[in-house]
């Protein structure tokens, strides 16, 4: 496995592997790699002879107050971690190497950006939108794989794909859980024991939910009502959005069309931010 740390040695690295005819798979992270990264890797490995990874924490994509210092940063384990997943590249770059003195030029989507996610967190979809563009023009890989744990990140990251043609094909790999339920993510470790407890009702309503719709329910606001009503007997739980919306635009959805309608949930959990998702 290599590890690079410069865009110019990554460009020449990947150049070197498309001209050989090996098929790229890209998975974008932010680091602190655990088990929904590992699924990443899993389905890049199953789609492409080269697998890059890269970890980066991208400091465009929080807000003033949402603690990009404080975001867990393990290299070393995780370059461990991704040597064990078979990865041939991990890159690494700084923030100087990503955005060097007088970095001015940012990518939007403007419409799926703009719900759920892109109300309470309004730099995450522009920072998000920037560093895929930077990535995918310094690999140019054939593929891009993604979690669904991050369904509006992915959705959104797909139209910009494909309004710019950037050419690779996106891959979405569905969310890994906890035995308890609980999605995998950097911030499970953080959470105290009652807060954990407490957090489990977030893939409790997505089941009943589903139950719902498997029972017939069709009506959004039903779903909703009830999701939020069961998030809300917790009380260490703030609901900050649940909807429930068409996958591909991240259009609310009034009636929900089994199998396709996505019901999105994002809470806090005292001051922990999670969200989750489930289709109906
Ligand atoms: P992050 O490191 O949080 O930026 O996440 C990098 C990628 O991993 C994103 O595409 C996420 O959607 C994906 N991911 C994070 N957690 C999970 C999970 N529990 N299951 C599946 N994919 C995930």
């Amino acid at each position: 496995m290599q590890k690079i740390t410069t865009v110019t040695e990554m460009q020449q690295l990947a150049r070197a592997f498309r001209a050989k005819g090996s098929r790229l798979a890209l998975v974008s992270t932010m680091g602190a790699l655990h088990e929904g990264h590992l699924a990443l890797i899993k389905a890049a490995r199953e789609r492409a002879e080269t697998v890059i990874v890269s970890i980066f924490v991208n400091p465009l994509q929080f807000g003033p107050s949402e603690g990009v210092v404080a975001y867990p940063r393990m290299l070393e384990a995780d370059l461990a971690t991704c040597a064990q997943a078979n990865v041939d590249v991990v890159f690494a770059p700084s923030t100087e190497e990503m955005y060097p003195r007088g970095y001015s030029s940012y990518v939007m989507e403007e419409s799926l950006s703009k719900p759920l996610c892109g109300v309470s967190r309004p730099h995450l979809f522009r920072g998000v939108t920037t560093v895929l563009s930077v990535l995918l023009n310094i690999v140019r890989p054939d593929c891009l794989v993604m979690g669904r744990k991050d369904a509006q990140q992915a959705a959104v990251a797909r139209k910009m794909i494909n309004d710019l043609h950037f050419g690779a094909e996106i891959v979405v790999v569905p969310t890994i859980r906890e035995a308890d339920g609980l999605a995998c993510g950097v911030r499970n470790r953080d959470l105290t024991t009652t807060q954990r407890q407490e957090s489990l009702v977030i893939h409790q309503s997505l089941k009943k939910a589903k139950e719902m719709v498997d029972s017939g329910v069709r009506s959004s606001d039903r779903i909703v009502a009830e999701v939020t009503h069961i998030i809300g007997q917790r009380r260490r739980v703030r609901v900050i959005y649940v909807s429930i919306v068409d996958e591909a635009t991240m259009d609310p959805m009034r009636e929900v069309v089994p199998g396709r309608g996505l019901l999105v949930i994002a809470v806090w959990v005292d001051e922990i931010r999670f969200i989750d998702n489930m289709v109906l």
